[in-house]
């Protein structure tokens, strides 16, 4: 059947029932005929002055809208099927609309009784000069849409713990993030892992494992509010997803309360357990899309629980690393005006006569709790935030200071010098020759003992600007030499040009010079490099006796690694320093 109304139907104004009494109720005798044979209730409606009507209706139809004419009253507003809930609503809009036909399923059971059905209103008029009537008829679906609900409610819990499944759980949150007006953070998902259940299942076997696992549900259920959803996500896994009302405190209070109901034991058939959890939190917000990213999420906050033994909150990676920055940076600049920085000395070693030549101050940062940060992680921050002014200030003056104090108690100037290392930023920002005449004076260490110690990206980046400095520090008689060489791009041409006194060859080539020939070739280009032009050379990390042996046959001037010593304390250097020269 066409829902389009015939042309007639449209273009024809309604008007009055023009038939005769006795051919109306001819027809009304066919209508009612017609009706009382279809298998499924069905109506036709009226519209007059007072409004719509039931003109006809089948006993199907009386059954279901409990309507019964004889009681006098016909109107559609008195039936409560039709006037009532959605589809007293959806006929209201029908009536008023046009349209020749309009389908659609009441899901809303309660106002029929609990069932489903299929609906459809369909505009009819039956005679070319008649009034439109209305036709009402309902499929019962009821059937169907239960075998569907059962089938799908099935395939959305847990068999074990009757706890939705992980499905029912992402489609739950999926709706949650659907939620146009959803606002960051007024939602968090909690993933809680049971600790150690994998062993625990081996050693008490499956159906004990089972019943821990039913255990373990129900204690999580008793920390919740009826109103979170509490889902298995997988094997030993459970996903919490909460409202949050007073944000995540909300959400911290649940862990909070999660791990206390989980401090009794277990009481199994025959024994007793103790079962912790870990528990990752994250938070609805923007950039999470899904449920699965937000349950991700979670498990990632979890991994850390694992390691931290407490609750964790998910932070995107960027914001962690930008958080950690900013507190490291405080937190450096803090240490750096209470002189909490220490430095430590290693020795570089004279690979022809294996006495200590000098020693390399590298910056030390004990942070408690925390413990040391490596300067690999503080010496960036303190470049990028502009630290590394003061901090290279301090580190050139309390180098020179201990070796003063070294001198000083040994009744005369030592035979060996220090090196301190100096950032590119240092060489843009700061005015180094002057620092370092300031530094010398105020420890009266004589300038030929120092030398500085700067990578090739200082030069790189404003060859002008390195090269006067150079010039500066040479008229203070002061070394220069170019750390971590071969991992930049100095050309040898600023080799030439610049007064450079000392190669450093980084360790990532000394450190592989036995397994990798590539490296060897390196080290060797580098040292007959060094020697054309006059330079003298150190290499960095050696960390075994033949390769100080190696190098010192390859004519490398002096040696630097854990085989000769690590860098120490003040004290300790120069304890080292007397008990191998001494
Ligand atoms: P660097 O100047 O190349 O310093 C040598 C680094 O190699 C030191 O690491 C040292 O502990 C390490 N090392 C020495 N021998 C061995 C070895 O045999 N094997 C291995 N694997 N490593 C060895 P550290 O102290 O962690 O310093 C790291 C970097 O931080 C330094 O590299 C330097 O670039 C920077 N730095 C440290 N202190 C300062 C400072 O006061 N000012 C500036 N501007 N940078 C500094
Ligand atoms: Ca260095
Ligand atoms: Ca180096």
């Amino acid at each position: 059947m066409s829902d389009e109304p015939p042309a007639s139907l449209a273009a024809v104004p309604e008007v009055a029932d023009p038939l005769a009494p006795d051919v109306a109720r001819v027809l009304g005798h066919a209508r009612q005929v017609y009706l009382d044979a279809l298998p499924i209730p069905a109506a036709v409606v009226t519209i007059d002055p007072a409004g719509p009507y039931i003109e006809s209706a089948n006993d199907a139809f009386r059954n279901v809208a409990e309507f019964d004419e004889r009681l006098g009253d016909r109107r559609v507003s008195k039936v409560r099927l039709l006037s009532t809930g959605p589809i007293g609503r959806r006929l209201a809009e029908y009536l008023e609309s046009g349209e020749p036909a309009h389908q659609f399923e009441s899901s809303d059971g309660r106002s029929i009784g609990g069932r489903h059905f299929l609906i459809r209103f369909a505009r009819v008029r039956p005679l070319e000069y008649g009034p439109v009537r209305f036709v009402i008829s309902l499929i019962d679906r009821t059937a169907q849409v239960e075998t569907e609900r059962s089938l799908r409610s099935e395939m959305l819990l847990d068999s074990l713990t009757g706890l939705p499944n992980r499905l029912a759980f992402t489609e739950q949150v999926d709706r949650v993030l659907s939620d146009p007006s959803l606002a960051d953070g007024s939602y968090a998902v909690l993933a809680v892992d049971m600790e150690r259940f994998s062993r625990v299942n081996e050693c008490v076997g499956a159906i004990a494992g089972d019943e821990l696992l039913i255990a373990f549900a129900r204690r999580l259920v008793s920390a919740l509010r009826p109103t979170d959803m509490l889902a298995r996500t997988s094997g030993d896994e459970f996903g919490i997803l909460m409202k949050l009302d007073r944000g995540l405190a909300d959400a911290l209070r649940a862990a909070e309360r999660i791990k206390a109901v989980l401090t009794l034991p277990f009481r199994l058939t025959d024994l007793e357990i103790r079962i912790d959890c870990a528990i990752g939190c994250a938070l609805v917000g923007r950039g999470v899309s899904s449920a699965d990213e937000l349950l991700r999420n979670a498990q990632f906050a979890l991994k850390r629980s694992k390691r931290v033994g407490a609750a964790q909150v998910y932070e995107p990676v960027q914001a962690q690393a930008v958080r950690r920055r900013f507190s490291m940076e405080t937190e450096l600049r803090r240490a750096i005006e209470a002189e909490a920085l220490e430095l430590a000395f290693q020795p570089l070693i004279d690979l022809q006569t294996g006495k200590v030549s000098s020693f390399e101050a590298l910056a030390r940062w004990r942070q408690d709790p925390i413990g040391p940060i490596s300067p690999a992680e503080f010496i960036p921050v303190a470049e990028e935030s502009g630290l590394i002014v003061p901090l290279g200030r301090w580190a050139l003056e309390s180098a020179l200071r201990t070796l003063a104090d070294w001198d000083r108690a040994n009744g005369s100037p030592l035979p060996f010098g220090m090196s301190v290392n100096l950032s590119p930023i240092q060489i843009g920002r700061d005015n180094i020759a002057q620092v370092v005449f300031a530094a010398l004076a105020g420890s009266g260490i004589s300038g030929n003992r120092l030398t500085l110690e700067l990578t090739e990206s200082a030069i790189v980046q404003d060859p002008d600007r390195a090269s006067s400095v150079l010039t500066g520090l040479k008229k203070l008689d002061v070394k220069v030499a170019m750390d971590d060489f071969g991992t930049g791009f100095t050309s040898i041409g600023s080799l030439q040009r610049l007064p450079i006194d000392v190669l450093k060859i980084d360790r990532s080539f000394v450190g592989n010079m036995c397994e990798d020939e590539d490296a060897t070739s390196i080290v060797r280009a580098i040292l007959s490099l060094a020697s054309s032009l006059g330079i003298e050379t150190t290499a960095e990390g050696i960390e075994r006796a033949e390769l100080g042996d190696a190098l010192a046959e390859m004519g490398c001037t002096y040696g630097q690694g854990y085989h000769y010593a690590r860098p120490m304390p003040a004290d300790e250097a120069l304890a080292y320093w007397r008990e191998t020269n001494g």
